[in-house]
């Protein structure tokens, strides 16, 4: 299982084995060019331990993107796995409109405790781009119900990225989906990123943040009535780049929404559940958002699931006798039993294993032994949120994320850097030597790439 035999490059051996093949033929792989594969590696995964992936030919991988930054425990955890078992031999599904099942029961009750206060009500999705349709539509939805109909356009941050379904899609600025998905799309308008790259030179990260508060504050000032939500990626931008900021842009807004009548909208999908050291990001500006959306990391990366969270006011807004003033919206597994299962089995680890702090010990742990990487010449913009690592690679390549994905698997390392941008974001049960191994490889991997 832990064979040292190494990946080659060219991977012509990988695409001629048969389940990369088969793959091929009959699986349309999402995110990809599908032609690319003639030459980028398509790895057959066959089993999962912990931070490791062992794929069909014998060799590992070591996760360092938590597979898509849903993993949090690890894989095949024994608690997670058992929690599972137990629910899918009682119930497995049920419809959850007119009915209803302990898990799903359970699991909010506890997230209205671990939740920023006042978060009451949740409603379920099964991914994070519904997440986003159901926040999205709930904030229009509550604004037409209250007697402003004008308020049905939104507003997100410049390189925002909140999902990749239609109604996400017009609050995501990302060039390659404006350009070919345009013309599907009711494309909302963005505001100035607080992302601390972005920052003039010698201007702090809380200087930059309030102003691009100010910015924020102008458009407010000049379209709230047309606005019903502001959709934000609370402190780490993720898609953009691992963009971080500083908490004091998101205290702004909320003063800001509170004071133009306009929803705030976390989107937490990426950040929530202990990514960024506490276990949603807005506590560390002190808020609570209007709807806060969760999913990702909730089942700790076992089941797809997500969840938006909303106060009494906006519940009660919808609450009447009259069936169009309910909110309208459902997914056929909305509130799956053995994913509110999974979802609980995380929360309770949370709980046993006091993961908060223990993670706060982990990335000082990282952080000092980071020092060569950091100081390397080639590094630039070295940054740390919680269990978020981030930095940019100067390098001469400009096919860098690609080539860097294929270099990284002859280290054993799973990477997949966003354009010049490698991160790491770990499941919280990796140890200290494969913290050591991580950032020894991914050192090596600097000084080949940096050439
Ligand atoms: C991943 C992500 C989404 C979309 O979630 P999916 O489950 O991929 O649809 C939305 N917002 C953020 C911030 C994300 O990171």
């Amino acid at each position: 299982m832990t064979s040292k035999k190494r990946y080659d490059s060219t991977m012509t051996e990988h695409i001629s084995t048969s389940l990369v093949a088969r793959s091929l033929s009959a699986v349309w792989h999402p995110c990809s060019q599908m032609k690319h594969y003639q030459t980028f590696p398509l790895l057959a995964i066959t089993h999962a331990q912990g931070v490791w992936l062992y794929d069909d030919q014998g060799r590992r991988l070591l996760d360092t993107v938590s597979s898509w930054w849903v993993n949090l425990f690890g894989h095949c955890n024994p608690r997670i796995n058992a929690a599972i078992v137990e629910q899918l031999n009682t119930l497995e599904h049920v419809m959850l409109a007119g009915f209803t099942h302990a898990p799903v029961v359970e699991l909010s009750e506890r997230l209205r405790e671990l939740a920023p206060a006042g978060l009451g009500h949740c409603f379920y999705g099964s991914d994070g781009a519904s997440a986003t349709e159901i926040a999205l539509k709930m904030s229009a939805h509550f604004w037409r119900n209250s007697g402003k109909p004008t308020k049905t356009n939104f507003i997100s941050l410049q390189n925002s990225y909140h999902g990749e379904t239609l109604g996400a899609l017009s609050v995501t600025d990302v060039a390659l989906f404006r350009d070919e998905y345009g013309a599907l799309v009711r494309q909302q308008a963005t505001v100035p990123s607080p992302d601390t790259r972005l920052a003039a030179a010698g201007e702090s990260a809380e200087a930059f943040a309030l102003r691009c508060a100010d910015a924020l504050e102008q458009h407010l000032q000049q379209h709230h009535a047309q606005l019903a939500a502001f959709i934000v990626e609370p402190l780490v931008q993720g898609a953009a780049g691992m963009g971080m900021y500083h908490p004091v842009y998101l205290t702004r807004a909320r003063e800001l929404c509170d004071q133009y009548h306009v929803h705030l909208i976390a989107d937490e999908i990426a950040v929530g559940m202990g990514r960024t050291g506490t276990l949603f990001a807005c506590e560390q500006a002190g808020i609570s958002p209007d709807f806060l959306c969760l999913s990702k990391g909730i089942t700790g990366g076992y089941l797809p699931l997500s969840v938006v969270m909303t106060r009494e006011e906006i519940y009660l807004a919808f609450y009447a006798d009259q069936t169009a003033r309910g909110f309208l919206h459902s997914h056929s597994y909305t509130g799956n039993p053995l994913a509110c299962r999974a979802a609980l089995a995380t929360l309770d680890i949370f709980a046993q294993d006091n993961v908060i702090v223990e993670n706060r010990r982990k990335a000082t742990f990282l952080n000092q032994i980071t020092q060569p990487l950091r100081e390397h010449p080639a590094v630039k913009n070295w940054r740390n949120t919680g269990m978020i690592w981030a930095f940019e690679v100067q390098s001469p390549h400009t096919d860098f994320a690609q080539r860097c994905f294929a270099l990284a698997l002859q280290h054993e390392l799973l990477l997949r850097p966003i354009g010049n941008t490698i991160y790491f974001m770990p499941p919280y049960s990796i140890s200290e030597a494969e913290m050591t191994l991580l950032v020894e490889r991914t050192l090596q991997l600097v000084e080949e790439l940096s050439v």
